[in-house]
């Protein structure tokens, strides 16, 4: 069990992280060596944490290899299984960046 402590270090990780660099969800998750999942729920709060600070979450969309399509309207972090428009699932991975 996490320490209310260690979730606050490994958001400031997060967030240092991103400050200097654009990163996908599998970058974040092998440099502070948690789940891709808990990543996801850190972004949620980065994103409204950084919010406070005049800053902003910049997200490069999911995309699709195939037909171009933009998964723009994508809240949530998690990987889309598939393209609703070609219905493939070569997707390019959303990446992050704080500025
Ligand atoms: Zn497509």
């Amino acid at each position: 069990m996490e320490t209310s402590d260690s979730r606050q270090t490994i958001r400031q990780q997060i967030i240092d992280l991103l400050g200097s660099d654009t990163l996908t969800v599998r970058d974040l998750s092998q440099a502070v060596s948690i789940p891709e999942k808990e990543v996801m729920e850190h972004l949620g709060h980065i994103e409204r944490s950084v919010r406070n600070q005049g800053k902003k979450l910049m997200k490069t969309p999911y995309k699709c290899l195939l037909c171009g399509f933009v998964f723009d309207n994508r809240i949530r972090f998690s990987k889309p299984g598939r393209c609703p428009s070609c219905k493939k699932s070569h997707i390019q991975t959303a990446r992050y960046h704080i500025e």
